[in-house]
């Protein structure tokens, strides 16, 4: 059975890179049918928060990214990690080494005095327990192969080896007795059995020794499949540190999840050209073999694309509860049922336009704003060259007019356009400068109908 798992250490948001690996993750066992279990990697306790915790769970919430089973807490699990290495340390498989840090600074001095990386030289991997110094806690290492070669056969990147020699014994117990990472994660891949590891390039090294240990457990070896990174738009690694880049910034921005979703997925897998894949097509689709080689550059004017394809795929009722909270925020005004009505009816206009919920809310707001309306600086030049006469003239007619229907106030401008040998936007855009303050809008006689008779002629008042 295929068993995915995400993760995260919890030492800040879920950054976008994080939320394309876990939804790698995600598709790849629900298009296989299996489990995708989410672990909060939360060792470094200076470093891990709950807010950073709180901030995975939601953002991964917010995507849509529903995992199995209870999240583990990696750091709950000491003792089990602790376990693995005393019974490795019982069966000869790894060793206490007594080695001071001024040792082992000097073997690095030595190292790096040949241009090599630090190398731990596995002086006490054949001593006796007896040479151990009184009074100084060993670290526990493993007894890693000195020969040979440690080869991974990635779904993403291929084949890939390093000779044994390159690797060091690597420690996993420290002096006082707490696990490293490279042990913690070997360990609860292996109990929460995980069948493939997807994640970023980045760990690649880390899976030869990882690979080591799960030998030297005697434990099956898991698929492993890792991900090229995303760069940003100027070539440099998108980092953790890119703190604007977490999911709830894109939430903020106005950014739907599927849309989100469709643009990762996209971002280092591809089917043949499809640019717009739903969710539930891509998993139908997704597999390994469709991941990508080379880093992935972030493009905010795709996901911008995209997100508007998703807007207008949306319910009006939705988008009209999206846009409610934004609103308030935005116009400082409460939206009452009244209000949900009348953008309901508006949404199918305003939604054509927008490529975020920021757009949808603020191209909105002049359906909510009371009067007299702000008008902007387009508008109130478009009105003083001119619009304000010519609408003084078209008003006399609208307020003649009792059928407030958007074809019949559509047919009364274009006549009175004709008669005044006048374009029709030279009626429609003072029209459009006195209902919204702004020289965009949908259509300006849905507009009208929208807003009704009466708000209409009072806010056409409120600019003659
Ligand atoms: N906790 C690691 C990270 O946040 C991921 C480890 C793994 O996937 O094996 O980068």
């Amino acid at each position: 059975p295929v068993v995915t798992r995400f993760a995260p250490s919890p030492t800040g948001f879920l950054h976008i890179g994080g939320a394309r690996t876990a939804l790698f993750n995600w598709l790849f066992a629900r298009h296989n049918g299996g489990k995708f279990l989410l672990r909060i990697e939360d060792t470094d306790r200076a470093r891990s928060t709950q807010a950073a915790v709180d901030a995975i769970f939601d953002g991964l919430q917010w995507l849509g990214l529903d995992w199995d089973a209870e999240p583990v807490f990696q750091f709950s699990r000491a003792a089990r990690h602790a376990e693995v290495a005393n019974q490795l340390l019982d069966e000869g498989k790894a060793y206490h080494c007594y080695c001071s840090p001024a040792e082992l600074e000097a073997m690095r001095a030595e190292q790096k005095a040949k241009g090599l990386p630090m190398r731990y030289d596995g002086r006490w991997r054949d001593k006796d327990p007896s040479e151990a110094p009184a009074g100084v806690p060993p670290v526990v290492r493993l007894k890693a192969p000195r020969s040979g070669e440690t080869v991974v056969q990635d779904k993403v990147q291929g084949e890939v080896r390093v000779a044994n020699e390159q690797l060091d014994d690597m420690v996993l117990l420290r002096a006082d007795g707490t696990p490293t990472y490279m042990l913690s994660v070997v360990v609860d891949d292996h109990d929460m059995s995980v069948s493939h590891v997807i994640r970023g390039d980045d760990h690649l090294t880390n899976t030869f020794r990882q690979i080591q240990l799960y030998r030297a457990c005697g434990w099956d070896i898991p698929e492993f499949a890792h991900i090229p990174l995303i760069h940003g738009p100027d070539g440099a690694k998108l980092s953790k540190r890119h703190g604007a880049l977490g999911a709830e910034a894109y939430r903020d921005m106005g950014y739907l999840p599927e849309a989100l979703r469709n643009y990762l997925l996209r971002l280092g897998w591809g089917h043949g050209d499809d640019e717009i894949i739903s969710t539930e097509q891509a998993m139908e689709w997704f597999d390994l073999a469709g991941i990508g080689r080379s880093p992935s550059r972030f493009d905010m004017v795709k996901l911008g694309n995209l997100n508007g394809h998703y807007l207008r795929q949306a319910s009006d009722e939705r988008l009209v509860e999206l846009i409610t909270p934004r609103l308030t925020a935005l116009t400082g005004q409460d939206v009452d049922p009244g209000h949900a009505d009348l953008l309901r009816q508006a949404m199918g206009g305003l939604k054509e336009r927008a490529k975020t919920l920021v757009e949808l809310t603020e191209s909105a707001a002049f359906y909510l704003r009371t009067r007299p309306l702000a008008l902007d600086d387009k508008a109130a030049k478009l009105l003083d060259a001119g619009g304000r006469d010519t609408l003084a003239r078209f008003a006399q007619i609208l307020a003649a007019q009792q059928n407030w229907r958007q074809d019949t106030l559509e047919e009364e401008a274009r006549r009175f356009a004709e008669e005044q040998g006048l374009k029709l936007g030279q009626i429609a855009q003072p029209l459009r400068a006195a209902l919204t303050g702004s020289t965009v809008s949908p259509p300006i006689f849905e507009v009208m109908r929208i807003l009704g008779r009466e708000e209409s002629l009072a806010r056409i008042k409120d600019v003659l």
